[in-house]
Formats: structure tokens, C-alpha cells, sequence
């Protein structure tokens, strides 16, 4: 009998894995694939890199810590897979029209992260980090059984867990499944209980590939004008975002040349069209848009093996997210969409919030209750992050009301991260700040005057002021970094939060 089965070998699982070690249970790793493999959610974010540096000196992990900033990674893994994050950048696109950067700044948006390279976040090449995490398990003694195929079933104090490994069977029981398989959520199947998207007020889909040969865009910005000198950071050493009506691509481009690159659409306003193959529904978005047509001229898919990968509806959910002998780690517990980079951040906060409770709680009766209250903390995550998502989804018709609503979310990590580091050992607030009542409905009630502005057809200029004016009066509880006043329009030099 093991303590805890944790299934899903990905970073999420691993270091879960390495952690229940060092606080004294005993946990196996399954995995249905093999590393290293093809893997999206690649965008760090300070508030991820803070949590892995303290999970890493906390569980005296001390291997772990080099990869929370770009420097350390560098250093001391320079075989594995990373690119450099300063921040968030986006750039305004209109359908058939070029691309032309505007002398003030206001079709682009900079939101710079950190001051330099050396403490800057990362894109995690997920192929590489992955299997590092799991060669880390190997080398921690816990048994990773890789490739291997398993069904389990409750029972009255744990679960049976039986597959089969290169053909030879498997059988366990264990007193706890951790269920890290993401999307594939194998402990809500088992339960009957399917995820759902009900409820979500971002209504979004995705296709995505990692390319080569993708021009770089601070050189395209400068060919055309841009003053890319006043950037806070090179504009695609970040989280790149080329934003229109309805959706908008994301690039993270890797030292090594690749660059993770995907569409994310409103599916209410760019369905789906049926039967199309995925690379024409891909070539047809690009050509959609002429200069990124051009940065994309050369490119070519490097990975994965299938070419440009399409998903239905991203949003789903799980509830609850936890029982008295089971946990689901955050993205199995629920998705909303890559907007905002929340997923390596909250899985981290979901694992930190989770090994502290099986550490104070494990054993005695009260692990039920704790267990109901993270589920409680995710699903409130889960509802602030939509919210934070679809707000910008509903304002991408026009790029100032994008921007305001991007800075929702600003304020919101940045008084997070601001809280963090004030009680860096109690770190008892929720994702985002996702506790805060005040803050939930500020968002919610952001979002539904955007989608009453949005439904009277283009917002007028006045609209425009007032919803900007709304916002900025609002979030000043949570605005510690300057946000809605740059030293010159749309470019954020500093929003890191400083101890
Ligand atoms: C389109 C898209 C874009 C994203 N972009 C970002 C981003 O830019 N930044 C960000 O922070 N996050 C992003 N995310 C979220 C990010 O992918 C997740 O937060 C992250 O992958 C969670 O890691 P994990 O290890 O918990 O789970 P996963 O990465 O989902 O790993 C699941 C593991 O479970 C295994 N598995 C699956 N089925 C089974 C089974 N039946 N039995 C055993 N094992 C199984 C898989 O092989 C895999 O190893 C994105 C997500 C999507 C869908």
C-alpha cells in the first residue's frame, strides 16, 4: 500500500511528488506517456518563479531553484530548453490592414516584469523541464512507472489502481491519488464526474504549433518606424501578444530558435469551421493579418509531430476538485485559457497550498475539511481568472479598452506578489487575490460594462474614457506600481513589486 499515487508525470506531478517525499509519505509517479514530450503552458511569471524559489527552500530542494529566474537557468541547466521573459508585450492588429506602430504609443502595450535578464522569468521548453522533473523524482528514489496505462477504483480507505507496463500488469492500492494528468483528469473519470465548462464566462478555443524560422518583431517594429528604442525590453523577450477583435496569437520564442506560437479565439464570434484541417484553419488566420504574415513567412513547424494542434472549447472545471482520499492539482481541477500566463503560477500555488494541508493534516480526521477548503480556494481562483480573461475577450473590439482591462489584471498580481512577499511564510491568500470579495466583484462588475458597452455596437470615444475612468478609480486599492500612469503612454518600465 503507497501513501499517494500522484498520476501525471509533468512538472505539476513531479514536484508534487518530491515534496510529499520530503514531508515523509511515500508516493509513486505514473505516467501514460514517456519523456521527454511534447508540452504546452510554457510562460512564467514572477509570482511562479516566487513560489518555486520558496517551495524549493522550504522543502530543502535546493536542485529546483536555479530555474526560477532566467540567469540561475542559464547557469546551471544550460541544456535545457528556456527563453527570456521581461514581460508582457502586445501590439494591436486590424484585419487586411499593416501593421504601422503609432508615434505615442497607442497601438502597443510593454508591461515590463523585472529590471534585467539575470532575475527575469522564463518560457520553460516544456519537453526539457519535464524531463528534468522527472529525472529529479528518479534520482529522489520514487518510483516512476512511465508509459504505463492504468484504471483505478475507489474503495472504502483508498483506491485500486491496476494497468499494464510494457505488457507486464501493474496493480496498487494506495491511500491517496493526486491526479496531475491535466486535461485528461483520470481521478474525475473514475469518480463520474466529467469536467464542465458550465458557468465560465470565457468562451474560447486554440490552435497552437512551435515554429522556426519566425521573424523577430522588435527588427519588423524598427523597419517600420516603431520607436523600439523607448521599450522597457525587447519586445518579443516576452510574453508576445499580436491582440485583435476576438482572439489574438501568442508567441514565447526559446533561445534555441523555436518560438511556441497559437491562436486563441472568442468561439462565439471565430467559430470553428467544420471540416476544416487545422493548418488551413492556421494559414487562413494568418493571411488574415498582413504583417504577421510576413513575420511568419519563413516559419516552419518544428514540433509537435502532428503539425498545428486545434482544441474544442478551452474552459472546464471539475467540482469538487478534492475528497477525502483524492486531490486534483490545479489544471486538472479546472482551465481557462492561456490569457494572463496564470497556468504554471496557479499550479504552483495549487501544489503549495496542497502539500501544506497534507503535511499539517494527513493522518487525521481533519483532512476532509481541509481538503474541501482547497477545493473552495480553487474554485474562487478559477472564478477570478475567468473573469480577469473574459474581460479582455469582450473589450478586444477596441485596444483602449483592452488595455484597460488587461490592467485588472496588473493590479491584481501585483498586490498579490505585494502580499506574498510581506508574509512570505503564510502565504494563506489566494491566487491573485482571489479571497478578496471587493476585488472579485470589481472584476465582474468591469466585465459586465464592458459587455453591455460592447453589445451597442463600436464603443464611442466618451465610453472609451468612462470605462478607462472606472477602472483606474477602482483598482487604486491595488495599484502600487503606477498602472494607467507610465512615464510614456502604453510603456511600463517597472510594475515588479520591490521588497
Ligand atoms: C493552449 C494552452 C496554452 C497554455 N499556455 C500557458 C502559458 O503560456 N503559461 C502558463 O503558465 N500556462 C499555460 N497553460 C497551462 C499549462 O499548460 C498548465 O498549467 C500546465 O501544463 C500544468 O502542468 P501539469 O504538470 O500540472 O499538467 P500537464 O502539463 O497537463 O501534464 C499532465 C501529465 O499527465 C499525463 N497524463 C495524461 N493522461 C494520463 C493518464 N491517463 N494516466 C497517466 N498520466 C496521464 C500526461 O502525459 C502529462 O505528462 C496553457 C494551457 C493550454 C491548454
Amino acid at each position: 500500500m503507497s501513501d499517494v499515487v500522484v498520476l501525471g508525470s509533468g512538472f505539476g506531478g513531479c514536484l508534487s511528488a518530491l515534496i510529499l517525499q520530503r514531508i515523509g509519505l511515500e508516493p509513486v509517479v505514473i505516467d501514460r506517456a514517456t519523456h521527454p514530450r511534447f508540452a504546452i503552458g510554457e510562460s512564467s511569471t514572477p509570482i511562479a518563479d516566487r513560489i518555486l524559489r520558496d517551495l524549493a527552500a522550504r522543502y530543502a530542494l535546493p536542485r529546483l531553484a536555479p530555474l526560477a529566474a532566467y540567469g540561475s537557468w542559464k547557469r546551471t541547466y544550460p541544456h535545457l530548453g528556456v527563453g527570456r521573459k521581461r514581460g508582457f508585450s502586445y501590439f494591436y492588429h486590424h484585419p487586411g490592414t499593416p501593421y504601422v506602430p503609432e508615434a505615442d504609443h497607442a497601438n502597443e502595450l510593454l508591461v515590463a516584469a523585472s529590471a534585467g535578464d539575470e532575475a527575469c522569468d522564463t518560457h520553460w521548453y516544456r519537453a526539457d523541464v519535464d524531463a528534468f522533473f522527472a529525472d529529479e523524482v528518479r534520482r529522489a528514489g520514487i518510483p516512476l512507472l512511465d508509459d504505463t496505462a492504468v484504471r483505478l477504483w475507489p474503495e472504502d480507505a483508498g483506491w485500486r489502481i491496476e494497468g499494464t507496463r510494457h505488457g507486464a500488469p501493474v496493480r496498487l492500492r494506495t491511500r491517496f491519488v493526486l491526479d496531475a494528468t491535466g486535461a485528461a483528469g483520470v481521478v474525475p473519470r473514475a469518480l463520474g464526474r466529467a469536467a464542465s465548462a458550465a458557468g465560465f464566462r470565457t468562451h474560447s478555443r486554440a490552435l497552437f504549433t512551435h515554429l522556426i524560422g519566425v521573424r523577430r518583431w522588435p527588427e519588423m517594429l524598427a523597419e517600420r518606424g516603431g520607436a523600439v528604442a523607448e521599450h522597457p525590453f525587447e519586445a518579443d523577450a516576452a510574453a508576445l501578444h499580436h491582440v485583435f477583435d476576438g482572439g489574438w496569437m501568442w508567441q514565447l520564442r526559446f533561445d534555441h530558435g523555436v518560438v511556441s506560437a497559437g491562436f486563441v479565439l472568442d468561439a462565439r464570434r471565430r467559430p470553428e469551421r467544420p471540416g476544416e484541417p487545422p493548418e488551413a484553419a492556421w494559414q487562413r488566420l494568418v493571411a488574415a493579418f498582413p504583417t504577421l504574415r510576413e513575420q511568419l513567412d519563413e516559419a516552419a513547424v518544428a514540433h509537435p509531430p502532428g503539425g498545428i494542434r486545434h482544441t474544442g472549447r478551452l474552459q472546464r472545471r471539475v467540482r469538487p476538485a478534492a475528497g477525502p482520499t483524492w486531490a486534483l492539482l490545479p489544471h486538472t481541477a479546472g482551465f481557462v485559457d492561456p490569457l494572463h500566463s496564470t497556468g504554471i503560477a496557479h499550479t504552483l500555488a495549487g501544489i503549495e497550498r496542497l502539500m501544506r494541508l497534507l503535511a499539517a493534516h494527513w493522518g487525521r480526521p481533519t483532512l476532509g475539511a481541509a481538503l474541501s477548503a482547497y477545493d473552495a480556494a480553487l474554485q474562487r481562483e478559477l472564478d477570478l481568472i475567468d473573469a480577469l480573461v473574459a474581460a479582455c475577450y469582450a473589450a478586444s473590439g477596441t485596444f483602449r479598452l483592452y488595455i484597460a482591462s488587461a490592467m485588472l489584471y496588473f493590479a491584481a498580481v501585483t498586490s498579490y506578489e505585494q502580499a506574498r512577499m510581506q508574509a512570505p511564510s503564510a502565504p494563506d491568500r489566494l491566487f491573485l487575490g482571489a479571497d478578496d470579495d471587493a476585488l472579485l466583484a470589481l472584476v465582474g462588475e468591469a466585465l459586465a460594462r464592458l459587455q453591455d458597452l460592447t453589445r451597442r455596437g463600436p464603443a464611442t470615444p466618451a465610453a472609451v474614457r468612462a470605462y478607462e475612468a472606472f477602472v483606474e478609480t477602482r483598482i487604486a486599492p491595488y495599484n502600487t506600481v503606477g498602472l494607467f500612469h507610465p512615464a510614456l503612454p502604453n510603456l511600463y518600465h517597472h510594475t515588479a513589486a520591490r521588497p
